[in-house]
């Protein structure tokens, strides 16, 4: 092992796939079995019976704590060697005796980083490499997400530039310029849906986490960091992949400043406070193949200037403060007369401010790393059908298929649909509501439909969602005749 590779730890990274580990575990980087470092911070590895693998640094530090002793030929002395090891506290482990070792199989691939592959990848629905123009992006949302036309023109602009920027590499000098986005809309109105859609469609890694499992560091919860490890683990362990995800923060608003409160809030302004410098891009150290830092866990360098983070909430509240400023604004001069315009307003929300949301408990510094703001609006009835039936996915189709696997025709008609969506809305939870009431009756179809061969055809009916009578069954034409 000459020293310069010591030098330059590119340099090793890169050489790191050709050599000698190769042949063993192709895929994973070597983790030094002393100071848990990977291959690509420790530099080349020593390999030792066992598959143990130890870094330049632990090995020079041992054999110089080793040469300190060795005054007498003391290594070569085996009744001293064994006093050593009784002064050591480690008896019956003779220096460099690695059979000690044995059935500890190293360290487990899961803690391991994974080399950077060379083989070319399955080309995704779009590229990143090479990001198509911000309608062809929404043309794919459409086909998945319904409605939300403003969100997703949106988030197809913020995408298209956030990438171009990354795969230019012009990021470095805008670096808090970044499109990070803060969606804002109901619960159930497609938020998770939209992103998780755009990370399949340009094949990126996505991490979802819910920030109220968030605490500032040292706290009981989740620290901040966390996020970007499950990014790593959601990219397989692969820092490059990690570094150019999706992070998706979930229930935002929950981490709004608490209002009167004498104790310290280490789960809310905390929490914004410390997440600014994940959102504008640092080195961020994470354990790799676990969710908190301890001694047994090696660590990776993952830099969060290419991530894109989503911050998503249902603020609830948020409409009422819009609502006070607007008043405040029409009480003055001619329009005072308009004070209740703004009550019945449905689309409220998408009037939201900076100062808004300032005053719902943001703090500026996070609100001017999110610099794009996109809302969401609640699910009408008419939504709501247009989900029952028309995403390429769609909760019928999914059903249509698979009663067609065993030869039987189903359909909704209208009026069962539309019984579908007014139980949805009573239930207040948006298109989530929707899987579970389907469930609920198709469960009596799929139990009973298989038990009779005739059945041919079954047409679920606004009765039968009401629990007014059954559906209408068609039985097989060639058995009528
Ligand atoms: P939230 O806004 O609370 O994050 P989700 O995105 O989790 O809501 O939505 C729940 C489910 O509802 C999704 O898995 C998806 O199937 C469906 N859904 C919600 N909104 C839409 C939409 N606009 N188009 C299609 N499906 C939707």
């Amino acid at each position: 092992m000459s020293d310069q590779n010591n030098n330059n730890i590119d340099e090793i990274n890169g050489n790191a796939n050709t050599e000698n580990n190769d042949k063993k575990e192709p895929e994973y980087e070597d983790v030094c079995f002393m100071c848990r470092r990977p291959e690509s911070k420790a530099g080349k590895m020593f390999h030792l019976p066992n598959g143990i693998c130890v870094c330049d640094d632990c090995m020079h530090k041992t054999m110089d704590t080793v040469s300190q002793f060795d005054y007498q030929n003391l290594l070569n002395n085996p009744t001293l060697m064994n006093e050593l090891n009784k002064h050591t506290g480690m008896p019956g482990l003779s220096f460099m005796d690695f059979s000690n070792f044995q059935g500890t199989g190293g360290i487990p691939n899961s803690q391991k980083i994974k080399k950077k592959k060379e083989e070319p990848e399955v080309k995704p629905e779009l590229s990143i490499e090479n990001i198509p123009a911000p309608h062809k992006i929404k043309a794919k949302l459409d086909d998945y997400v319904i409605g939300q036309e403003q969100a997703k023109k949106i988030i197809s602009v913020a995408v298209y530039n956030h990438y171009k920027r990354v795969t230019t590499g012009t990021m470095d000098d805008i670096e808090i310029e970044k499109s990070n986005i803060l969606m804002i809309g109901p619960t159930g109105s497609g938020k998770t849906y939209l992103v998780k859609t755009l990370a399949r469609l340009l094949d990126v890694p996505l991490a979802i986490t819910d920030a109220t499992s968030l605490t500032e560091a040292g706290y009981i919860g989740d620290d901040i960091e966390s996020v970007v490890s499950k990014l790593l683990a959601a990219a397989g362990n692969d820092i490059d992949k990690a570094q150019q995800g999706i992070i998706f923060i979930d229930e935002i608003d929950k981490i709004a400043k608490k209002k009167n409160t004498t104790s310290r809030d280490v789960s809310g302004e905390s929490v914004q406070q410390g997440m600014l410098k994940l959102l504008e891009g640092a080195d961020v150290e994470v354990p790799v193949g676990a969710s908190s830092k301890n001694a047994m866990v090696p660590m990776a360098t993952v830099n969060t200037r290419n991530i894109l983070f989503i911050c998503g909430g249902a603020f609830p509240d948020l409409d009422e403060i819009i609502k006070q400023r607007l008043n405040k604004q029409t009480s003055i001069g001619f329009d005072a007369d308009l004070k209740d315009k703004w009550d019945k307003d449905p689309d409220l929300i998408t009037k939201v401010t900076v100062d808004d949301l300032k005053k719902f408990g943001m703090i500026p510094e996070f609100l001017g790393r999110l610099p794009i703001i996109c809302t969401l609006k609640g699910l009408s009835k008419d939504m709501l059908i247009q989900i029952l039936k028309e995403p390429k996915n769609a909760i019928l189709k999914q059903y249509q298929k698979l009663l067609a696997l065993d030869e039987v025709k189903l359909d909704f008609n209208d009026d069962a649909l539309e019984a579908i969506a007014e139980k949805a809305l009573e239930k207040d939870t948006g298109a989530r509501a929707l899987r579970a009431i389907i469930e609920e009756f198709m469960l009596d179809i799929m139990y009973e439909i298989p038990k009779d061969e005739n059945i041919g055809h079954v047409t679920i009916t606004g009765d039968y969602i009401r629990g007014k009578g059954g559906p209408q069954i068609e039985i097989r034409h060639d058995v009528m005749q």
